[in-house]
């Protein structure tokens, strides 16, 4: 016993799955679907999405915002759980990812709760913030391009309201965070922004091995 995170190895991560993830059918069938293809390894996990549907609920979240849509997963599964009257501004660039994300939501019956906005996300997020959307967001999903993340980031510090929580996933990066070697801009963009949330005084802050690495950054 340590007082440690337990590094999770394949059985004992699969224990995990078998005896916590509860995945509705239509989440099964999207993950399915998006395995085919050769960048399925964007989307989140089933024990992550079903984690968010957690914090959605036990923040009684309304007013939602994501930032990398990809085929709809995590959006699908917020949807799920938010109350008739939630909703959520999913950004994305990419209208063939988001055309499978758009089916799904529609067979779930939770299309009209996502308006999802085709354009790069800054200027989304830029133009939220100037049509009086500050501080109206609970709950925000940063998993996008990562050279963005800082940016991203600030505008999301700015669009949801006091107490709030700003989610962003990949923080750990696949353990390249420490790896000397990798010199990426992803990986760097990724450190600088581990290091700049570290000491932000605006947020109260934890970083979980949860999938490839999960912040939460609750706005005070
Ligand atoms: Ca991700």
């Amino acid at each position: 016993m340590a007082n440690k995170t337990l590094s999770l190895s394949k059985a004992l991560h699969a224990y995990l799955v078998e005896h916590s993830v509860r995945e509705p059918d239509i989440l099964q069938r999207l993950r399915a679907e998006t395995a085919k293809d050769s960048m399925s390894m964007m989307q989140i996990g089933p024990e992550q999405g079903q984690f968010m549907q957690l914090l959605v609920r036990l923040m009684g979240a309304k007013n939602c915002l994501e930032v990398g849509v990809f085929t709809g997963y995590s959006s699908l599964a917020v949807a799920l759980v938010l109350p008739a009257n939630g909703r959520i501004v999913a950004c994305d660039v990419s209208e063939k990812w988001t055309a499978i994300a758009r089916k799904y939501w529609a067979e779930a019956g939770v299309a009209g709760k996502i308006d999802l906005r085709i354009a790069p996300a800054l200027a989304t997020l830029d133009e939220l913030i100037e049509s009086g959307r500050a501080g109206s967001f609970d709950f925000a999903f940063i998993d996008a391009d990562k050279i963005n993340y800082l940016a991203y980031y600030e505008r999301a510090l700015t669009l949801v309201r006091s107490g709030g929580l700003i989610v962003v996933d990949n923080t750990l990066w696949g353990g390249q965070v420490i790896d000397k070697k990798s010199k990426s801009s992803d990986t760097q963009a990724i450190r600088q922004f581990n290091d700049q949330l570290r000491t932000d005084p605006r947020i109260h802050l934890s970083l979980l091995p949860v999938g490839d690495g999960l912040t939460l950054a609750l706005k005070l």
